[in-house]
């Protein structure tokens, strides 16, 4: 039972096509699995479109109304398409991953290609670890595909999405007794989020 679901802010982002792909990308992984986020979506695009049609067409610029109906129809995680990989839910077997690396013992992750000046990817941690208490400014989504984690004393299991905005430390924790499998993504380029852990231990 899905227990955790991104804000409104940002499923409307996505149902509009303004949430940059990566951070898409977490949002589709919990629609995959969580029919309620759907329906909300379904009616965001709806009502997006009806204004539209209730708008004179004179009301707007040739191009302006050409820019928001581009919007519109963009994909909201335009993905690219690739051998699926298995193992992974969809919309993730169709992305694009670099291998495996270790971020120190029991955690490693899979960096997303093509995710620009974000950073995403997949993260695994074996039960028990703890990711060390960082920091990061902008927008992390993080959504759980198998095991659990507790951040802040609340639990995140399979299709759970949890969203961080702002100024925030944090230190999640792998709880239960299997390996805990996320796809992540962090607006922040800094030294920051899970890849501020990464560089951190890696010493980059
Ligand atoms: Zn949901």
């Amino acid at each position: 039972m899905i227990q955790h679901h991104p804000s409104s802010v940002v499923l409307a982002s996505y149902a509009a096509g303004s949430l940059p792909e990566p951070l898409g990308l977490v949002v589709a992984t919990h629609l995959y699995g969580c029919a309620a986020c759907q329906r909300l979506k379904t009616s965001v695009e709806a009502v997006g479109g009806s204004e539209l049609e209730a708008m004179p067409p004179t009301a707007m610029a040739d191009d302006a109304l050409a820019a928001v109906f581009a919007r519109l129809e963009r994909p909201a995680a335009p993905l690219v398409p690739f051998e699926r990989t298995p193992g992974l839910p969809p919309p993730l077997d169709r992305c694009r991953f670099d291998p495996w690396r270790r971020i120190g013992i029991g955690l490693r992750w899979r960096p997303l290609l093509g995710s620009g000046t974000m950073v995403a990817g997949l993260l695994e941690g074996m039960p028990g670890r703890a990711l060390p208490t960082h920091a990061h400014r902008g927008l992390e989504l993080t959504c759980v595909i198998a095991g659990s984690f507790v951040d802040a004393g609340t639990r995140f299991a399979p299709g759970d999405l949890a969203e961080i905005d702002g100024d925030h430390a944090h230190r999640p924790t792998i709880d239960g007794d299997t390996p805990c499998l996320c796809v992540f993504a962090t607006e922040s380029v800094r030294l920051s989020g899970w890849l501020g852990v990464a560089q951190r231990l890696l010493g980059e």
